[in-house]
């Protein structure tokens, strides 16, 4: 995605709300929420949800205003545009979209382009190496509460839900997240694990540690067995 696209729609003849000017405050690269969340891109594909024609939403996107307020994303496109001299009616659209509709439409986004295949078993039983497009990679770590990686996007994505605590609470009340990032290498670590929601992660994290421990027990039993001495003897020293 290029990095001027939540720069797309800030227009500046036009009055943006206070919450807007707020993520706008910060320097360019700062813009987590509006580059992350309330892009064109993802606009595109709920105005796709809303039954909009493929030319419809290539003219509209030329136009919208996406004005994310503090409650909710208003999203205007006008009914007319003048285009080399002449005024061509278009589909306009005027109409304010729950903030649970943008964080539904990143979610899907990164789990359509999670990956199990291009997992590797890290060092540790909790560790996983996400090998990237250009020979990068990146390690997700699965911890009981949720899952990181090392990634650029997973710390745009932190930084994005930061800014914005209503979009937080939602991706916190959400089924399928229950707070998780929505960040693609984690998605393909659920797929790897099958599971389709944070609390199956959590469940197959446990089952994973448990067989963990349990092999590091068997394993330090043989040990103690090649030593020539069993656990009765040891309590004897
Ligand atoms: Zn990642």
């Amino acid at each position: 995605m290029p990095r001027n696209i939540a720069k797309a729609h800030a227009k500046p003849n036009r009055t943006y709300s206070q919450f807007h000017q707020m993520l706008l405050g910060h320097k360019e690269g700062d813009h987590y929420a509006l580059h992350h969340l309330y892009n064109v891109e993802a606009t595109r594909v709920l105005l796709q949800k809303w039954g909009w024609s493929t030319e419809d939403i290539k003219i509209g996107c030329e136009h919208i205003t996406i004005d994310v307020m503090k409650h909710s994303v208003y999203l205007h496109i006008p009914n007319k545009i003048v285009k080399r001299g002449e005024t061509i009616k278009i589909k306009g659209l005027s109409r304010h979209v729950s903030k649970g509709d943008y964080v539904q439409v990143l979610i899907d986004k990164a789990k359509t382009k999670s990956d199990p295949y291009k997992l590797q078993l890290g060092d540790d039983w909790n560790r996983f190496i996400a090998l990237g497009n250009t020979g990068d990679f990146y390690e997700v770590e699965m911890r009981e509460d949720e899952a990181t990686c090392t990634c650029h996007a997973y710390r745009g994505l932190m930084n994005a839900f930061e800014q914005d605590a209503i979009a937080y609470k939602i991706l916190l009340k959400h089924p399928v997240t229950r707070g998780q990032l929505p960040d693609k290498h984690i998605f393909a670590v659920w797929k790897y694990l099958s599971a389709e929601t944070f609390n199956q992660y959590q469940h197959v994290r446990q089952q994973r540690y448990d067989s963990f421990l349990e092999e590091t027990n068997r394993h330090g039993l043989r040990l103690n067995q090649y030593a020539g001495y069993d656990e009765g003897e040891e309590t004897g020293f």
